[in-house]
């Protein structure tokens, strides 16, 4: 492997430094009803990670977490409330939302759960219905 690009990312205050390095398996936006009611955003950008790739540097003891389903373990910083990243065990992965990451060139690769979709994007990428088979869903395409 050649070397592996870090990038910083942060909290709203600062008070949680995180580093990601190398390269995310999946990144785009989901259009879920839980990541537009969690966030209270039309859409998450999303990267998605090796989770040893993630590292917090600073401020470890500020970061809180809500579980709503087994599968999304949503941290934030408990001094400003601004959003960190969302674990994913069953899928080995975390989100990290791009918007914390500034540095980073995200470039998006497909929208997951474009059927509950209320900000329509016409981006030409792909729109899954709900998730890609391999991430247990039907794999379905729709319309922009
Ligand atoms: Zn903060
Ligand atoms: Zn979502």
């Amino acid at each position: 492997m050649s070397t592996s690009t870090v990038y910083k990312g942060s909290c709203f205050c600062g008070a949680v430094q995180f580093t990601v390095t190398g390269k995310p398996a999946l990144q785009g936006y989901c259009h879920c009803k839980s990541c537009k009611t969690w966030a209270a955003a039309p859409a998450n950008a999303f990267t998605l990670w090796d989770p040893k790739s993630v590292n917090v540097a600073q401020g470890s003891d500020n970061i809180a977490s809500f579980n709503k389903t087994a599968n999304s373990e949503r941290c934030w910083c408990k001094v400003c409330g601004g959003h960190l990243f969302s674990k994913h065990p069953s899928m080995e992965l975390t989100d990290v939302y791009a918007a914390v990451i500034p540095d980073f060139p995200f470039e998006p690769d497909i929208h997951v759960h474009y059927q509950e979709a209320t900000l329509h994007i016409y981006d030409g990428l792909p729109k899954m219905k709900d998730l890609p088979e391999e991430a247990g869903g039907s794999g379905e395409l729709i319309a922009e």
